[in-house]
């Protein structure tokens, strides 16, 4: 996905930089000749660079700022963020020397470093500087504020904030509109097909996808334009690959590597290669998705990005897993090894699940739990940043708000210099009252979604659990034991189901009284789950009777389990009881076979535990 944006952007950016001065009334930083050399690298940017380069060394003065810029965004398409850097470092030190830029020049720079800075772990920080920069361009038709919805559209879509991707998307789509430059609209309209892709449960969704990129690709009509046509044959590849209808992507991602190798662009080539392991293990078919991770392995070597090696040994791991590869081990090593610490959350995640899959092939039970238990953490966490985003872009709107508040009110005091303190205060005042009922609300508002969020969470977590014993109740144990066994199976790790119930616990209420008999019930339920490992659960299933959910454990391993909870509830103290109390507890556990359903496991477990009474009570089976 980062491919396909940042590829677009850059380009639009170079194409926009050497078209934009004469639109924007700014001093005039390349001559019309660069226009014709820029436009070709819509067709083939590998073929502009260098060319750029030496034009670049050899300009002066202000032309030598617009033309480092130029080289800087040309390599930023092509992935090659080192040299980019270093070119926008030129850039800089070039408009450092002019004695009179500007403003725009100041701008661009800027939107030109902060692109830069979106790279992985830190890309939802540039949000809230690209917001505050944009709020700094002056109203009117501008393609630099259509250049930098672009980059805010594009890392939105990067971090999931896909609600407020599309938002910006939308005004993106208009400012190209506004300023005639319809690449814009085609940029818009290529992320829009992405995130619609994201949408993938509606039942129109496959048709909204391919329309957005029928509009990408018409808005392109004009021209060669291979390379920007290969970018959105792939866009449309990976969305309907990740809508599972990998074979109506199959084709898109066919045609996108065929103009990467035609172009000999390699970063092009790697991720067309990626995609296609993608889409052949989706189809089925992981033996084929060896070879081209290999060669994608191969040609990223000395591309220097850093997300897509992850994405190979996820795919990897995959596709051996699914071969029963006998490289499994070493590429499960091999994964291991990976620095993830510049990683999105959610690139992790795929990889975390993938080793889960590989781990639990071979047998590593606990290993396979950890990593799922990691994948669900990093999951968690994408969830997150897109949710800090939006409050960030919140922030953003009401700062912009009062910010143009603020102008409004120094032009009134400059054009009304005649009016009277009063009049001004009069004003100052309305502007704070304003300010203050914004603010009123705002915390108001914040608060009653607050309460709503609080009491909801509190209802919720009343409705799964136990009352007295503040254990899952009967519902709330049972989804998760249903959870848990699709999980199992799904991973072919064992799982175990147990019923337990208390011995002849009629007559503890009889002898020593109902409240005894509740504290008892208390203390079985808080000493059990002290001695159980981290995905077992208690849960209680009615009255004395339990329900033990316990994934990754054979039934072999019953007893065992048995005798450790007895003997660790056998010396709790009871309230109300003598001590020892001497109570015990019986218990029936099954282990699920392959196609085994809940509602079967629990009849049999059942049988079980009314085998164990039968036998005597005070044991399992
Ligand atoms: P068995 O060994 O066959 O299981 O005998 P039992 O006495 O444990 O089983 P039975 O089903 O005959 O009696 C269960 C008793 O549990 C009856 C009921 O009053 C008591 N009970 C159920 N819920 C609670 C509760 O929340 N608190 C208390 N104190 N007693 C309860
Ligand atoms: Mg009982
Ligand atoms: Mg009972």
């Amino acid at each position: 996905m980062s491919k396909v944006l940042r590829s677009a952007l850059g380009w639009l950016l170079a194409y926009a930089l050497c078209v934009w001065p004469a639109a924007a009334r700014v001093p005039t930083p390349w001559p019309p000749v660069l226009a014709e050399t820029l436009e070709a690298s819509l067709d083939d940017p590998h073929s502009v660079l260098e060319p750029e380069r030496r034009r670049a060394v050899a300009a002066q003065g202000e032309e030598r700022f617009w033309r480092w810029l130029a080289v800087s965004r040309l390599e930023w398409t092509l992935e090659m963020d080192e040299a980019a850097a270093h070119s926008v470092q030129r850039a800089g030190d070039a408009l450092a020397a002019m004695p009179q830029a500007p403003p725009e020049a100041a701008w661009w720079l800027q939107a030109a470093r902060l692109k830069l800075a979106v790279v992985g772990a830190d890309a939802a920080a540039q949000v809230r500087p690209l917001a505050a920069l944009r709020a700094q361009i002056p109203p009117g038709p501008s393609v630099l504020r259509c250049d930098l919805l672009d980059i805010e559209t594009w890392v939105l879509h990067l971090i999931d904030s896909l609600d407020e991707a599309w938002r910006s998307a939308e005004a993106q789509g208009a400012c190209g509109q506004e300023t005639g430059w319809s690449f814009f609209e085609a940029q818009a309209a290529l992320v829009q097909g992405q995130i619609a892709s994201a949408d993938k449960g509606r039942p129109d969704a496959r048709a909204a996808v391919l329309a957005h990129f029928a509009r990408a690709e018409s808005l392109l009509a004009s021209g060669g334009a291979r390379y920007l046509r290969s970018l959105v044959a792939y866009a449309a590849a990976m969305s309907l690959g990740g809508m599972a209808i990998p074979a109506d992507a199959l084709p898109f991602a066919e045609r996108a590597l065929a103009a990467s190798r035609d172009l000999g662009d390699r970063a092009g080539i790697a991720a067309g290669l990626i995609e296609l392991a993608d889409l052949d293990i989706d189809m089925g078919r992981p033996a084929a998705a060896l070879p081209r991770l290999q060669e994608a392995e191969g040609l990223l070597g000395d591309i220097g990005d850093t997300s897509r090696p992850v994405h190979v040994n996820s795919l990897r791991l995959r596709a051996m897993t699914a071969l029963r590869h006998p490289g499994l081990a070493m590429a499960l090593e091999q994964a291991a090894r990976l620095d993830l610490s510049t990683q999105l959350p959610k690139t992790q995640q795929q990889l975390a699940l993938a080793m889960a899959e590989a781990q639990a092939a071979l047998g590593r039970h606990e290993a396979a739990y950890a990593s799922m238990q990691r994948a669900r953490k990093l999951e968690e966490q994408a969830r997150q940043i897109g949710r800090d985003t939006q409050v960030l872009l919140l922030q953003a709107r009401y700062d912009t708000a009062r910010r143009d508040a603020e102008i409004a009110n120094l032009k009134h005091r400059d054009d009304a210099a005649q009016l009277s303190l009063q009049a001004q205060a009069a004003t100052q005042r309305a502007l704070w009252v304003v300010l203050a009922a914004l603010t009123l609300l705002l915390t108001a508002a914040a608060f009653l979604g607050w309460r709503a969020w609080r009491s909801r969470r509190e209802l919720a977590a009343l409705a799964l659990r136990d009352e007295l014993t503040g254990l899952p109740n009967r519902r709330a144990i049972e989804a998760y034991a249903r959870a848990q066994l699709v999980q199992s199976q799904r991973l072919g790790l064992p799982f175990t189901l147990v019923l337990l119930d208390l011995d002849h616990f009629k007559q503890v209420n009889d002898r020593f009284g109902h409240p005894a008999g509740d504290a008892l019930l208390q203390a079985l339920s808080r000493v059990v789950p002290q001695v159980l490992r981290a995905p077992d659960r208690l849960g209680r299933w009615g009255g004395e009777e339990f329900m033990l959910v316990l994934p990754g454990t054979r039934s072999d391993e019953i007893g065992g389990v048995f005798a450790r909870l007895l003997t660790a509830f056998g010396v709790v103290d009871v309230a109300g009881l003598p001590s020892p109390h001497g109570v015990t507890f019986s218990m029936g556990g099954v282990q699920a076979g392959p196609g085994d359903g809940f509602d079967a496991l629990l009849k049999q477990a059942d049988d079980r535990l009314y085998a164990a009474k039968d036998a005597g009570r005070a044991t399992w089976r």
